[in-house]
């Protein structure tokens, strides 16, 4: 039955930046789906854990810096030690570093782009290989943006790394569909997190970007929640290579 195919009891999806905003909203409905969870974040993620854990998941919390691509062969092997395979990852730990462009320094850019897209790629490989090992494909959800389609002001590595994004997500799943292994990516529009702290506190940027949003209003985690269960299930096993935005209409603005 339909239902069942978006069911993801006996998975296991490791769900990066899932401490807080985004990442958690996804990591919750990936339980709430039936998945066991590998959170990996920079600060503590006690909250995350609870949510999942009180759903009766298992919850596996990892600590890490994910600038450097360092720490993913010890995930991945925690991961295999806890749960014995992985079936799920969703690249979601970003960062934005807002400045002009004649004013951006290299270490904005290199900070952004090393976590938004150098560890991204290195984290699918790691991942997408013991994909192929285990001989079951698997799923790959990347986090991309509004600034995947469009250029956007002050923010230049930003910008970069999520079209960087849209373009990886399309030759990685080129390269892995033969693997039964689906790459796709959500694109967020205009959601309340941590990441839009600082243009939410600037009341002319807040409302310029509420009125040009046809939903009416800032998106939520909540708002992403169908999607990454869908993308993760086998009910979009035909899906691949697509960034998909979950954007209350505004690309359609
Ligand atoms: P957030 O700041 O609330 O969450 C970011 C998460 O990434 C946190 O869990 C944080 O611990 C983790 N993280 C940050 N730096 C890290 C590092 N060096 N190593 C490991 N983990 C690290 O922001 P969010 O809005 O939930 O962002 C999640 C993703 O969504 C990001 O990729 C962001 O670019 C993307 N996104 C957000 C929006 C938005 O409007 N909020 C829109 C489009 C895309």
């Amino acid at each position: 039955m339909i239902l069942d195919k978006f069911r993801l009891d006996s998975k296991v999806a490791i769900v990066t930046g899932c401490s807080t905003g985004l990442g958690q909203g996804m990591a919750v409905a990936l339980a709430e789906a039936g998945a066991d969870i590998i959170g990996v974040s920079r600060s503590k993620a006690t909250d995350t854990r609870q949510r999942v854990e009180s759903l009766g998941r298992k919850y596996l919390e990892m600590q890490a810096d994910l600038t450097t691509t360092e720490p993913v062969p010890g995930i991945i092997a925690a991961a295999l030690e806890a749960f014995g395979k992985i079936n799920i990852l969703v690249n979601n730990a970003g960062t934005i570093r807002r400045a002009e462009a004649l004013e951006f320094t290299e270490e904005a850019w290199d900070d952004v782009m090393n976590l938004n897209l150098k560890t991204l790629f290195f984290f699918s490989q790691a991942v997408a290989r013991q994909f192929v090992s285990q001989g079951t494909g698997g799923k790959i959800i990347n986090i991309a943006s509004m600034l995947s389609f469009q250029g956007g002001i002050r923010a230049p590595s930003y910008t970069a790394s999520k079209s960087g994004i849209l373009g990886i997500t399309q030759m990685l799943a080129n390269e892995w569909a033969k693997y039964n292994i689906n790459v796709n990516a959500i694109a967020p529009g205009y959601m309340v997190t941590d990441n839009t702290a600082q243009l939410r506190a600037d009341p002319g940027r807040y409302n310029e970007i509420l009125q040009r949003i046809p939903a009416g209003r800032w998106g939520t985690p909540d708002d992403l929640q169908g999607m990454v269960v869908c993308l993760a299930s086998e009910a979009s096993n035909y899906v691949n290579g697509y960034t998909i935005a979950v954007d209350g209409g505004w690309l359609a603005g």
